[in-house]
């Protein structure tokens, strides 16, 4: 009897870690995006010195400068450095934070998300999938029924209109 609980704790245990490690591949998903691995220094060749500090050193555009923030045109918006895409047009809500903002994604997942405790605050920083720049950050105050506010620098991407 004894030993057939240990077993059943046992298989409870690995069927606890089969969960887990499906978990773990959220972001396996993400692996699937063909990943762009560039040096810095080829970064910096490709980029403008602008889009460089913004994209690869997590620069912030000024707010209520960027080219982007009041944007209405329809389109798609990619990453300024790898053309990944990233966002439609009608994502794209007015907000009042300074930078475009958006409420969701171009779906498979084309941007991933890591904590990022600078400046003595705890955000969540957001991340071009495929070559690993600097998009801006995600809140979970947007105003739409997502919930979420993209909160993305100007410089980060390119629209290209339809
Ligand atoms: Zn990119």
């Amino acid at each position: 009897m004894q030993r057939l609980l240990i077993l059943t704790v046992l298989l409870a245990a690995v069927a606890c870690q089969g969960q887990t490690k499906k978990v773990a591949t959220t972001s396996t998903a993400v692996d699937t995006v063909k990943k762009i691995v560039r040096s810095e220094a080829e970064w910096k060749k490709i980029l403008t010195p602008e889009q460089y500090h913004i994209l690869r050193e997590k620069g912030t555009d000024r707010p209520f400068a960027g080219k982007y923030y009041l944007a209405h045109d329809n389109g798609v918006y990619k990453c300024a450095a790898c053309g990944n895409e990233l966002f439609t047009s009608d994502m794209k809500f007015d907000s009042d934070c300074g930078w475009p903002s958006f409420d969701k994604e171009i779906e498979g997942g084309k941007i991933i998300q890591q904590e990022d405790r600078s400046y003595g605050m705890v955000r969540t920083e957001i991340l071009c999938a495929k070559c690993g720049s600097h998009l801006g950050h995600i809140f979970d105050d947007g105003p739409t029924l997502t919930g979420k506010r993209y909160c993305v620098n100007s410089t980060s991407i390119n629209l290209v209109k339809k």
